[in-house]
């Protein structure tokens, strides 16, 4: 499939124009950061690894009604998307409290929250993403009500959907990000999850040894990155697409 013109490059990926009008292909790339980009590194095979992962839980959650960007994979590291008009917030949904909640409240790493929460940040590098509540949100104009109602709801039936699904396989979805755009047809718009859904962007706890199988890993150097992905993968049942890819999960291995 014909690769159009490089429009965007982030972190994590980079955005090509599609073959047709609103489309776009995303390539998958290993490189990671944290910390608001003070932290660089590369993960070996994390590319492939998000890019099917993504491919299977954006596919799943179609099929339940969450309407997606994701059209098909195309090879390896690409997939061929919807063109969306990103809304300026990352949407992200705990479960337990980790990572920045427990700095902000002082919780214990590991603690259950009393119902799932919904928090929102502002998509902005340069102030380091920061948490908004509704009313900055309606007042500076980032998302129409309608929009927060469709991704509210959206976000929860998303943790619904993948807490089970990730409950399935021994992995506790701990808390993940999510983003939404505008898709444009005629003169019509609608909400549709967009970005990718992979171990970067959840927390995914092993449920019986609390073993971290996500970017934590990265953050916090605790070592086996890959395989940790791989597990993932290999336990989503995605892995095998993948053999020729070098890293082999320990526990695979076994
Ligand atoms: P970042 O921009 O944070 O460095 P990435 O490297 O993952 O992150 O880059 C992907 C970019 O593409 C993100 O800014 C994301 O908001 C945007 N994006 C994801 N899906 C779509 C889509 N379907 N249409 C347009 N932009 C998208
Ligand atoms: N997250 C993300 N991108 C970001 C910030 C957070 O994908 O720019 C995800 C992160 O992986 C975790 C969840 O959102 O699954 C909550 O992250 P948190 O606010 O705890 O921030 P962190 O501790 O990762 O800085």
């Amino acid at each position: 499939m014909s690769r159009g013109k490089k429009i965007y490059e982030g972190k994590a990926k980079i955005l090509y124009e599609g073959p047709e009008p609103g489309t776009l292909i995303a390539h998958f790339k290993d490189d990671a950061t944290a910390f608001n980009n003070q932290k660089h590194g590369q993960i070996e095979g994390k590319g492939v690894l998000n890019n099917r992962i993504s491919e299977l839980l954006m596919t799943r959650l179609e099929e339940v009604g969450v309407p997606t960007h994701f059209i098909k994979r195309l090879n390896m590291r690409e997939q061929l998307v919807h063109k969306v008009e990103i809304i300026p917030l990352e949407m992200v949904c705990r479960n337990v409290a980790a990572g920045s909640i427990c700095k902000r409240f002082g919780l214990k790493e590991g603690e259950k929250l009393p119902r799932p929460i919904i928090e929102y940040y502002f998509k902005d590098d340069e102030l380091g993403d920061p948490l908004v509540s509704e009313d900055h949100i309606a007042a500076f104009g980032w998302a129409a009500p309608q929009e927060m109602d469709d991704m509210i709801a959206m976000t929860f039936r998303v943790n619904d959907f993948l807490s089970g699904l990730f409950g399935a396989i021994g992995i506790r979805l701990v808390d993940f990000k999510l983003e939404f755009g505008r898709q444009f047809e005629g003169d019509m718009v609608r909400t549709i999850l967009a970005d990718e859904i992979s171990p970067d962007s959840c927390r995914l706890w092993d449920i019986k040894s609390n073993r971290k199988l996500d970017k934590d890993r990265f953050r916090q150097d605790l070592g086996d990155v890959p395989e940790a992905y791989a597990e993932v993968a290999r336990r989503l049942g995605v892995l095998k697409g993948v053999a020729n890819l070098k890293i082999v999960s320990k526990e695979t291995a076994k």
